[in-house]
């Protein structure tokens, strides 16, 4: 943690700026926060929302969530990610990143700035986004054959959108550029030893991610969620896998390559593995509400107290006490646990 210089008249002395203030009750650090800046979305992943038009929108607009932002930012966020629904569907995306990008984190660093994306609209946005501020993106793609991706996303003919997509992130220098697949028994179990070849000759980090019961349609049973050991044996078929020592010590996945070195596989695996012990994760809901854990069952209403004319000062003692009310850990797979009522297109993935 850097020093601050301080002076006080002809003394010089040295004080700290903790880096977070948010910490909970278990003693975790908040320093990640993701926001989700729409619910709308182009996309209707069997696993996400149900195939069913018309559904209510909730969006705040783009000064509102800058505000909250800023203030979660002072409190000791470190990374920002923008989610959704599908981020890139809000008008203004750019402008607010671009000023997003201009915020500091409490130790004076520039702030950590990431997007996750179905890397529809990516095409023609990788390079404004990158040039207004955007550190990483992460494209959410779940096979790398068209058949098989429009039966997931139930869009037909966007496959090749989403690879020029990705492609388009990769030339802007947006780095890295991750590609994340939700696997699912029945729709996607084939599609491991491509999705290999596919980060060894995109040049793209692949990650694996356990299907978790948060959609709207009840397609959730442990059958469905693809096994780790499953996972590895597939790419083991491919070519033999090398574990990769953790980039940092909260990272969710774990990292594998193959002997030769070349192409990186990720597997996060909240279900089966969870991670809760190093959570260091809150987010914003598009409608303005804290969620302290993707598998709460309730919402903080940061949004109402700022409609109400809450100032700074206001708003930053409810994130404060929202953060303390943090659950230890999350109970799927146990007998007692209780599907949230909103699935993660509303939540913000
Ligand atoms: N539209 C953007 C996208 O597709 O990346 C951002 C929002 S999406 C809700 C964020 C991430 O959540 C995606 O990577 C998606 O695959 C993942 N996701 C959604 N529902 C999920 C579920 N039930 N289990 C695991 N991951 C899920």
């Amino acid at each position: 943690m850097p020093p601050v210089s301080v002076t006080f008249g002809a003394f010089e002395e040295s004080a700290f700026v903790a880096p977070s203030i948010l910490k909970d009750r278990y003693d975790r650090a908040i320093t990640d926060l993701r926001v989700s800046i729409t619910d709308r979305c182009n996309y209707r992943c069997v696993y996400c929302r149900t195939g069913n038009e018309g559904a209510q929108y909730s969006e705040l607009p783009m000064a509102d969530y800058l505000r909250l932002v800023r203030i979660f930012v002072d409190l000791g966020i470190e990374k920002v990610r923008l989610t959704g629904g599908e981020p890139l569907l809000r008008r203004g995306l750019v402008d607010f990143v671009r000023q997003l990008a201009k915020l500091k984190t409490r130790t004076g660093e520039k702030l950590d700035l990431a997007l996750t994306t179905n890397g529809h609209l990516l095409g023609d946005l990788a390079t404004p986004l990158k040039d207004a501020g955007l550190s990483r993106i992460t494209v959410s793609m779940d096979a790398v054959d068209a058949a098989t991706f429009a039966r997931i996303t139930r869009v037909p003919g966007s496959f090749e959108r989403v690879v020029k997509g990705i492609r388009a992130a990769q030339q802007a220098g947006l780095d890295p550029v991750k590609v994340n697949c939700v696997l699912l028994r029945g729709f996607n179990d084939d599609q491991i030893v491509p999705f290999a070849k596919f980060a060894r000759d995109e040049g793209v980090i692949v990650r694996f991610i356990e299907f978790m019961p948060l959609e709207e349609d009840r397609l959730w049973t442990p059958n469905t969620v693809i096994p780790i050991r499953e996972v590895i044996a597939q790419l083991e078929s491919f070519r033999p896998v090398v574990r990769l020592a953790p980039n940092t010590v909260s990272e969710t996945a774990v990292r594998y390559t193959f002997d030769d070195g070349i192409g990186e596989i990720g597997i996060i695996a909240p279900v089966s593995q969870a991670f809760c012990g190093q959570c260091s994760r809150i987010r914003l809901t598009s409608d303005g509400k804290i969620r302290t854990c993707l598998f709460s069952q309730f919402d903080h209403d940061l949004y109402g107290v700022m409609k109400r004319g809450g100032g700074d000062d206001e708003l930053a003692a409810f994130i404060e006490r929202t953060v303390t009310l943090k659950e230890a850990r999350h109970h799927v797979g146990e007998p007692d646990f209780l599907k949230p009522s909103r699935s993660m297109v509303h939540i913000g993935g």
